[in-house]
């Protein structure tokens, strides 16, 4: 079995004058929820209609590997919820979704019953669909997007402007759905604190480009407290470090060592580093929520992009 099911190689979408996608290389594995994350006007919604065969790339490309299909068919296994969903508000939600089956040869009530039972709107299937709630009609156009089984769901911000307790119950079903169904989600943001509670990897993005892609474990490790020592000479710092019993660090670039253990002891360590004449340009106690990082990193707080 192919580890990815979806890869896209220097993907870019150019519309006039903005590049509202660039050279986006991203890599959801199978059976992932892969999280896309960035502002408003990032590129989210760009690369989420190319993938689901919505908008044509400008430049790049991207490959299903583990539908084992050509590129056409396995749109057919796509179910994709981008921007609004497609509810007609004068029809029962029963009725949207009976018009969805029939168009897929889907003749069955019971399929349309469990759909919706899956979603958590059984017994709301009567009322307009225009006068749900913003949950429900988001619920019911998650529930339009399975029809078909599809292997991969594609949800732009599907819980923007949900309040807390219909953001939960989302967030549950996606997880009913990836886990019992097995089915691969890749599902857009702009509140990173939210989709870590779900999402098992991520891609930031800012002004069409692909900042960093990681999977949930980085991006925690990334967000732990730590000694955050900036220097010239990171291999002549290492052997200090281990020295003074320091276990659990790691190099993130040529110019940064990240300590996690023992951050009480900062002040020997510096002591250390200056008497083994390492250039130590400078060393302090970092520590940032997930928010923090998504706003650092995409620099809207103003600094070093890290
Ligand atoms: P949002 O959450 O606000 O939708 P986003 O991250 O999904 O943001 P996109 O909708 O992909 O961002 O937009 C990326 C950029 O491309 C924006 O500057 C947007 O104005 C521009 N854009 C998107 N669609 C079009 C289009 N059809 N024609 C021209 N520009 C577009």
């Amino acid at each position: 079995m192919e580890e990815y099911l979806l890869v896209t190689k220097d993907l870019t979408k150019v519309y006039k004058d903005i590049t509202a996608a660039d050279r986006v290389n991203i890599h959801i594995k199978r059976g992932s929820i892969y999280g896309l994350i960035g502002k408003n006007g990032a590129g989210k919604t760009t690369i989420m209609k190319m993938i689901a065969g919505l908008a044509k790339p400008t430049s790049g490309s991207f490959e299903y590997t583990g539908f084992n299909c050509s590129q056409t068919e396995a749109f057919s296994r796509i179910g994709a919820l981008i921007e609004a969903p497609a509810i007609e508000p004068n029809l029962t939600g029963y009725d949207n979704m009976r018009i969805k089956c029939l168009a897929y040869g889907i003749g069955d009530k019971q399929y349309i019953n469990d759909l919706l039972d899956l979603v958590g709107l059984s017994g709301k299937w009567k009322k307009k669909a225009g006068k749900y709630s913003l949950g429900q009609k988001q619920r019911l156009g998650i529930a339009l997007a399975l029809v078909g089984d599809p292997d991969f769901l594609i949800l732009d911000e599907p819980i923007n402007g949900l309040d807390p307790q219909g953001i939960a119950e989302v967030r549950e079903m996606l997880n009913k759905l990836n886990q019992e169904r097995k089915i691969t989600i890749l599902i857009s943001s702009h509140i990173l604190e939210e989709l870590s509670k779900l999402a098992t990897d991520y891609a930031i993005i800012d002004s069409g480009r692909i900042i960093e892609e990681s999977t949930n474990k980085e991006l925690r490790e990334k967000c732990r407290d730590k000694i955050a020592i900036k220097t010239a000479d990171v291999a002549k710092a290492l052997p200090v470090i281990d020295g003074l019993g320091f276990k659990d660090y790691s190099v993130v670039n040529d110019k940064t060592i990240h300590v996690f253990d023992k951050l009480s002891e900062i002040t020997v360590l510096n002591m250390e580093l200056a008497k083994a004449q390492i250039p130590v340009e400078s060393i302090g106690i970092e520590s940032s929520d997930l928010e923090e990082y998504f706003l650092k990193v995409t620099g809207t707080i103003p600094g070093e992009r890290v």
